[in-house]
C-alpha cells in the first residue's frame, strides 16, 4: 500500500492502525462524506492485532451482546475479500468447551448453548461417553460431563484484517498515514480542536482513540482516565508429530480446558498454536519480553502430557508474546468521553479481534449518529467504572 502524506486538517481523525482503528476508519469513510484520516505511529497491525490468535467464536455464555456482535462480524469476515478487495486468511475450527455439569463452567457452557440455539447459530452438545468419542485428540474420556461445540467457529489473521480494512478505507477516501505519533489531544472551548504529532499539528473536529494499550496515555492529555492494564500473553507455535494429525481427524477443534490458563488452536497448514490467557502479568507495551518464559513452556508441556498426550513431543517452530489491553471486567470501552468530539475505542481485553467489524460500525455510528441500532452501546460506556470500579464483574471464561 503506498503512503498518504500527513494532512493539516481532517474532519475525523482515528489514532491507531490496529484492527479497531482501521475498521473504524473503513466504516466512517464508507458511511459519511466527512474527511477521515488514520494516524499510526509505527506500521499497521504492529500492536496487539499482529499477534492476535484471531479466533472467531460466538459462544459467550449468557453474554448475548457479544454473540450478536461476533456473529455480525463473522458474516462480514466471510465477505471480507469481496467487500474490501483484500485477502483474509481464514479456516474453520469448531470451538469446544468442556465442563462438568452444575459447576460455573458447566452453567457457562450450557447458557452459551441456549444463546446460540435461539439464534440458529450452529451448536452441538455432547454428554457422557459421547464427549470422549467426539474428541479423540484430547484426553477427555470420563473426565468432563459435557462438551458444547460452537460448530461454525473459525480463525483468521489479524494483520490481513487490518491491512484489508485500511485498503477499503483508503478506497472510500480515507487517508492512512503511518510513521506519525500523536503526542497529545488539544481542545478549544471544551471541544477537540486538533492533535499534536511528532510531525506537526492536525486540526480536526473529532478524534477516535483506538490506540490499544497506549490509549490511557493519550486520553490523559485531555484529563480522561481509562482503566486499562496492559498484560503480556505468551504464544508458542508447535510442529506436531504425524500421529497428532491422525488423531485430529478432520475436526481440528479449538479449545481450552477447565482451570487451564491456555488455549489450543490449529494453525494454518498442519501447525498448532498454543497461547496463555492469564490476564495477570502487567507489562509496558513499549518494552516487554517478546520470548515466552521457559517456566511457562515447561508448564504447558506438563499440561499437554495430561490433556493432549500426542503433543508432548511436538517440536517448537515459533514463539512470541503479545499484549492484551485489559479492563477490570474484560468488557470493551466504546464511548464519547471528556471534551466534545473525543471518542474512545479500546479495552478489548484479549477478545476483540472477532468483533472488529462490529466495533468499527458501532464506533462510526456513535461518531456520526450518537447511537447505534447494532447493539446497545450503553454496555460499553466508560461511566460504568465511575459507578463501580469493577464494571460488570469478570466473566466465567473468555477465550
Ligand atoms: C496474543 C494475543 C492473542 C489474541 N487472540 C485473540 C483471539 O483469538 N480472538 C480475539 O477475538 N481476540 C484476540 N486477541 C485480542 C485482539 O487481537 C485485540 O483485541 C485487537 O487486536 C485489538 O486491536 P486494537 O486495534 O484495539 O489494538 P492494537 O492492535 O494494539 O492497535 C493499536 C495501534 O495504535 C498505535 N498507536 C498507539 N499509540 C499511538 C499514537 N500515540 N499515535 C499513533 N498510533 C499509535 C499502535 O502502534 C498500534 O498499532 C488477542 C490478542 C493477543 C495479544
Amino acid at each position: 500500500m503506498s503512503e498518504d502524506s500527513i494532512p493539516t486538517h481532517s474532519d475525523v481523525l482515528v489514532i491507531g492502525g490496529g484492527v479497531m482503528g482501521t475498521s473504524t476508519a473503513y466504516f466512517l469513510a464508507t458511511m459519511s462524506d466527512q474527511s477521515v484520516a488514520l494516524l499510526e505511529k509505527s506500521q499497521l497491525a504492529s500492536g496487539s492485532t499482529g499477534d492476535s490468535s484471531a479466533i472467531l467464536r460466538h459462544h459467550y455464555g449468557d453474554e448475548a451482546i457479544y454473540t450478536d456482535m461476533a456473529w455480525w462480524s463473522h458474516q462480514f469476515f466471510q465477505t471480507f475479500d469481496d467487500e474490501l478487495d483484500a485477502a483474509l486468511s481464514y479456516e474453520k475450527s469448531p470451538l469446544v468447551r468442556f465442563a462438568d455439569e452444575e459447576t460455573a463452567g458447566g452453567d457457562y457452557a450450557r447458557a452459551g448453548y441456549e444463546v446460540l440455539r435461539e439464534r440458529d447459530i450452529p451448536v452441538s452438545v455432547y454428554t457422557g461417553e459421547k464427549v470422549g468419542e467426539q474428541y479423540p485428540m484430547f484426553d477427555v474420556t470420563d473426565r468432563y460431563d459435557v462438551a458444547v461445540s460452537d460448530d461454525s467457529a473459525a480463525y483468521a489473521d489479524g494483520t490481513d484484517a487490518a491491512l484489508g480494512f485500511a485498503r477499503g478505507a483508503r478506497a472510500a477516501g480515507a487517508q492512512i498515514v503511518t510513521g506519525v505519533e500523536v503526542q497529545s489531544l488539544e481542545t478549544e472551548d471544551e471541544a477537540i480542536a486538533r492533535v499534536e504529532t511528532d510531525q506537526g499539528n492536525i486540526d480536526c473536529e473529532a478524534v477516535i482513540v483506538a490506540a490499544g494499550p497506549w490509549t490511557p496515555r493519550l486520553a490523559e492529555t485531555v484529563g480522561v482516565d481509562v482503566p486499562i492494564t496492559p498484560v503480556r500473553e505468551q504464544v508458542v507455535l508447535l510442529d506436531p508429530p504425524a500421529t497428532y494429525a491422525e488423531a485430529q481427524s478432520s475436526l481440528k477443534p479449538t479449545t481450552s480446558f477447565p482451570g487451564g490458563e491456555w488455549y489450543i488452536r490449529p494453525d494454518f497448514g498442519d501447525g498448532v498454536l498454543v497461547g496463555t490467557h492469564r490476564h495477570t502479568e502487567e507489562t509496558d507495551p513499549d518494552a516487554y519480553d517478546n520470548t515466552p518464559d521457559e517456566e511457562t513452556i515447561l508448564e504447558l508441556v506438563d499440561d499437554f502430557a495430561d490433556h493432549v498426550p500426542e503433543l508432548r513431543d511436538a517440536g517448537l517452530k515459533g514463539q512470541y508474546c503479545g499484549v492484551y489491553s485489559t479492563t477490570p471486567d474484560h468488557d470493551f470501552i466504546i464511548d464519547q468521553a471528556g471534551p466534545a468530539g473525543c471518542y474512545l475505542c479500546c479495552g478489548f481485553s484479549g477478545h476483540g479481534f472477532k468483533h472488529a467489524p462490529a466495533v468499527g460500525k458501532l464506533t462510526a455510528d456513535l461518531v456520526l449518529e450518537g447511537e447505534s441500532d447494532l447493539v446497545d452501546l450503553e454496555y460499553f460506556s466508560l461511566e460504568r467504572f465511575e459507578e463501580n470500579p469493577t464494571g460488570h464483574g469478570l466473566p466465567a471464561d473468555n477465550i
